[in-house]
C-alpha cells in the first residue's frame, strides 16, 4: 500500500492511476478493510458503484449496488452494496445492448456504451467468501464498468460513436434531436 493515496474523492480521467493494470489481491485479510470502506462509501454516496484504482489503489476490487430508484428506472431486483475482489466476468451470451453511462472518473459526462446483456461473475467478496452470480441489464452493466476500471479502460473506449459522448446538461436536447433510448 505504500505510495498509494487513499482518498474519497475520485480521481478523474487524466490521472494515471485509472490507466493502470491493477493488481490481483492474494492477501484476502489485508483489503478487508478496504472492502468494508469501499461498502460504505456507495451506501452512504448516490453511486452505483467505485472501482479501487478511482480512489488510488492500484489493486482488484470493485464495489457496486443496484440501489432500489434505479433498479426502478432500468428494471430488475435491486441489489444492496456488494465487494467483489479480483472479479471475473463472463459473457452468458453474445447479446449486447446500448445504453447510458456515466463514471466518477468523468464528471459532468455520459455516453452511449455496449455492454453485454448477462453475465456472470466471479470472484471474492469482503470476507474472503467466493462469489459467482449471474447478472443481466443495468446490473449487468454496472458491473462490466466497474471490472473494466481494473483493466484500465474508461467507458469511452467502448464506445462505438464518440458523438454519443456528452455533457449531461444536454442530454435532453440530445434526445430531442435524436429521439429517445
Ligand atoms: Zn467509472
Amino acid at each position: 500500500m505504500k505510495d498509494q493515496i487513499l482518498t474519497t474523492t475520485p480521481l478523474k480521467m487524466g490521472h494515471p492511476s485509472l490507466r493502470k493494470h491493477c493488481q490481483e489481491v492474494k492477501d484476502f485479510k489485508g483489503v478487508r478493510n478496504i472492502g468494508v470502506f469501499f461498502k460504505e462509501l456507495i451506501e452512504n454516496n448516490p453511486w452505483s458503484g467505485i472501482a479501487a484504482p478511482q480512489l488510488g489503489i492500484n489493486l482488484q476490487i470493485v464495489a457496486f449496488q443496484y440501489a432500489p430508484d434505479v433498479a426502478e428506472r432500468k428494471g430488475g431486483t435491486p441489489l444492496p452494496p456488494r465487494v467483489l475482489i479480483n472479479p471475473v466476468i463472463t459473457p452468458l451470451s453474445d447479446e449486447t445492448y446500448d445504453d447510458w453511462e456515466a463514471c466518477l472518473s468523468l464528471p459532468d459526462l455520459m455516453g452511449l456504451v455496449p455492454r453485454y446483456t448477462h453475465i456472470r461473475f466471479e470472484g471474492v467478496d469482503e470476507t474472503g467468501a467466493p462469489v459467482s452470480e449471474e447478472a443481466s441489464g443495468h446490473l449487468a452493466r454496472i458491473i462490466q464498468h466497474e471490472c473494466d476500471h481494473l483493466q484500465g479502460i474508461l467507458y469511452p473506449e467502448r464506445m462505438k460513436d464518440l458523438t454519443a459522448l456528452i455533457y449531461r446538461d444536454q442530454f435532453q436536447v440530445w434526445q430531442e434531436e435524436y429521439g429517445l433510448l
